[in-house]
Parts: structure tokens; sequence; C-alpha cells
């Protein structure tokens, strides 16, 4: 196992040398992926090393149009390319709602080539989704290092309300100016660092996966996002001050864990419970017309709520579990199926099922799992024992200054509970919660997010 970081004379980052001999496929990502100080001024070079073409629109809101847009736009048009800007004015943060990602599309030529975003997660998924429906390739300017979705195929929209997610393109060229990224708000670089420490979480969980269900794990690409991680954790105080160093850090640990979903086709690596928990309060929110709470903030905030747990389940004793006492205590496929439409509503709980219909197991699977976890512990707890203290993760927030407490993120105490029980229901991905559940141990485990429910 090993692989190489590198860039190349023109800022490139590059992962080389990559050596794995994990049972997953590892494909080399081949975007043009770019970080450095200044090196906007090289955008018209970037595309057309890429052959993109010369007519393009780009995409900005009118904070993104000030901070790089206008900047871009005139770089562009000064190297022969026709630029049609679209630039979404709103009063208050932008919405990738139906309403933006028409306006994308109305800007839309016959002879538009490619598009350009400029902005961070909203502006970015509003123009994939487009370049997706047109067949066009497309260039992200990053604005701030605020989530790790620069390299994504999966949009998060707003449609009617609600939170949908629709296929979208992976930029060519990604451009992560760090005088650009250093002047994003600190809540945004927060966001960041809250979307990145919940990678801890997900190692632990893949690997947890992997011991339970002979998942395929990853060393590599869990290495690449660990050690990114680690060094945003050693160097809090660089970042909170947005320096260069600190500002390079954070974005390269959002762009490699990106990275690695390219590498190996899906976000094992980047995304388990915590997010599980954080889409939850994001969707609850907006149904119920609330404002939706910031993805790598609230990320931040179930990384903490979670890390205890596993904390704990490192002294448990499996040896005590009375299987006859689990299996009665068994939920029935009926009162499953009611739980579900109760917490995800009837029809988000419908279609959570209808994808991942063997999430309701049979007593020999449950029991399978339960002796694979007792024979196994050891395992368990060494990739458990492998996590950082959480008083270090603990630290690095607060000295940051982002959001601790699911009420910074404006979440109430009901959704919390609730979100602590259902989180584990979300999908199939294997997680400590259902190891939890599965062992009849759950409950105690969330005395402290006390929630009833009756069928
Ligand atoms: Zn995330
Ligand atoms: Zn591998």
């Amino acid at each position: 196992m090993s692989y190489q970081l590198s860039y190349d004379e023109d800022s490139r980052l590059i992962i080389s040398g990559l050596e794995c001999d994990c049972p997953c496929e590892h494909n080399l990502p081949e975007q043009d992926i770019y970080v450095g100080n200044g090196i906007l001024n090289n955008i018209a070079r970037y595309v057309r090393r890429r052959k993109l073409g010369t007519h393009c629109v780009l995409v900005a809101d009118n904070i993104t149009w000030e901070v790089a847009g206008r900047r871009v736009c005139e770089l562009l048009r000064a190297d022969g390319v026709e630029v049609t800007p679209c630039v979404i004015r709103r009063d208050g943060p932008m919405e990738p709602d139906e309403r933006a990602v028409g306006e994308v599309f109305l800007a839309l030529q016959p002879d538009t080539e490619f598009l350009v975003s400029v902005g961070s997660g909203s502006i970015t998924d509003t123009t994939r989704v487009n370049a997706k429906r047109c067949g066009l390739p497309m260039v992200c300017v990053g604005t701030a290092p605020s989530m790790d979705g620069y390299t994504s195929v999966v949009c998060p929209l707003t449609y009617r309300g609600l939170k949908i997610h629709r296929p979208g393109n992976c930029p060519d060229i990604i451009v992560c100016d760090i005088d650009v990224l250093k002047t994003a708000p600190l809540e945004m670089v927060c966001s960041g660092v809250g979307d990145v420490l919940g990678k801890y979480i997900a190692k632990a969980d893949w690997i947890i996966g992997s011991i339970i269900n002979d998942e395929a794990y990853c060393p590599t690409c869990g290495q690449i996002v660990t050690d990114a991680v680690n060094k945003l954790v050693d160097n809090v105080d660089e970042i909170r001050t947005k320096s260069d160093k600190g500002i390079r850090i954070l974005i390269e640990a959002l762009l490699l864990s990106g990275m690695t979903i390219m590498i190996i086709g899906h976000t094992r690596a980047v995304a388990s419970i915590e997010h599980n928990i954080a889409h939850y309060w994001e969707m609850m929110q907006m149904m119920r017309g609330k404002k939706p709470p910031q993805h790598g903030a609230s990320v931040g905030v179930t990384t903490l709520m979670v890390w205890p747990l596993f904390t704990r389940f490192m002294t448990e004793d499996l040896s005590r579990l009375d299987l006859e006492k689990i299996k009665a205590g068994r939920i029935s496929r009926e009162d499953r199926v009611k739980w579900m439409r109760y917490a995800y509503g009837e029809e988000g709980g419908n279609t959570i099922m209808s994808e991942n219909e063997g999430d309701f197991l049979s007593w020999e699977e449950q029991e399978r799992r339960i002796r694979r976890a007792q024979e196994r512990f050891e395992d368990i707890r060494a990739c458990i024992a492998d996590m950082p203290p959480f008083e270090k993760i603990y630290g690095a927030m607060e000295r940051l200054g982002a959001q601790m407490k699911p009420a910074d993120c404006g979440v109430d105490a009901e959704l919390v509970n609730l979100s602590m029980h259902c989180a584990k229901d979300y999908r199939t991905r294997y997680t400590l919660f259902k190891t939890l559940d599965e062992c009849g141990l759950l409950e105690d485990y969330l005395k402290d997010y006390p929630f009833e429910w009756k069928p």
C-alpha cells in the first residue's frame, strides 16, 4: 500500500504511485485539480490545455461574482473566449433550487461548449446538474473551503422545498486559488473543517463493516484521508487565522477526500453515520419550513455526538450478550415499516425501504453478525483505538470557534433525539450504530437521547 502526493510546475495536484492490493478497483482521477496562490490568473491556459472550446456560460451568485467571477470572466474574454455570465442574484444565501437551476438553463446558448461555476457547494451543484443534462464539460472555480463536494457527481438540490439528489458532472478542471479561498468567511472555513473531521468516523465504520460483513476496505484510500485529516487537526491555529498554509491544508483535505470517491467509485471513505444524522437534520428542517443547517458545520457537530459511543464500545464485554433476549426483543417486520414511515415520512420511509431491502435482517443473519462481532471484538477495538483522542478533536473545534452543539445549528432536542435513533436506518451502509442495534445495546448507548416510540 502506497501513494505519493505532488504538484507539477503548474500547481496541478497529482496522486501517483498508487499501489494497493485490496479488492477494490482503483482509478486515478483524470480531472485537472489546481491548488495554489494566484493561480486564478492561469485559468485561460488551464481551459485551453483541456481544449474545452471558446463559448461558455459562467455561473456565479452576486457574492462570488465580486469575489472571483468578474475576474474569471475578464481573463477568459482576454483569451478569446466568449463568456455569457449568469449571475444569480439573491438577498440571502443562494439556494440550489429549481429557480437557480432554471436560470442557468436559460442562460445556455446553442453554441455553448462548456460551463464555468464560480462558488462553493450551491453554485457548483446548480451548474453541474445542468452540465450533466446538457452533456457539457465544466470548470469549477472554488471560492470557499467549505465542503468536500467539488469533485462530486451527485447534486443535492432543493425542489419544491424538499431535498433531492440528481446526477451531475464532475468538473474537468477545478481551480482552488488560495488567495480567493482565504476571503471566505470563517464560518465557511469551520464548515469545511467539520466535514473533514467526520472522516474519522467514516473510516472506523468502514473497517467495522469489513470486519462484520467482509466489505472491501481500501487501506490506501483510508490512509489518504487519514493523513490529510491528521494534518488538519495539527494545524487548527493556521486554519483559524486563514494563513496560506492553513487554507492549503484544509482545501487539500477536502479535495483528497473527494478524490477517494473517484478512485474507488463510492463515498465509503468520506461519509457514514455522522452524515446520515446531518442529512436527516437538513431534510427535516426543510420539511418543517425551517432553515437547514450548513452541511459541514452540522457534520462537525454530529461527529462530536457519535464519537463517545465509539469510545464506550471499546470497554464493552460482548460475551455478556444474551442471544435469546436479543431475539425476543427484535422489532417485527410490520413494526419496522411503521417505524420507517414515522421517522422518514410516508414517502421517504417507503423509498428508503425499497432501496435497501436487505436492511430488515433475518434472525440467522443477525445472529451471524453478533457472533462475528464477538469473535473479532479485538479487531473492532483496535480500529476505534486508532482514532485520535476525542478531547483532541473537541479541543480543535473549540479553538477554531466552530459550532459545537445541535442548538448552534438551530436543531432542537426533539429532532436530535429522533435523529440519533433513526440514523442507522437511513441506508444499508454498515456502521457501529448497526452493530449496537444488532447486539441489542443501542437503546442503552442512547439513553442521553431519550426517545419513546410505540407502533
Ligand atoms: Zn460532507
Ligand atoms: Zn485499495
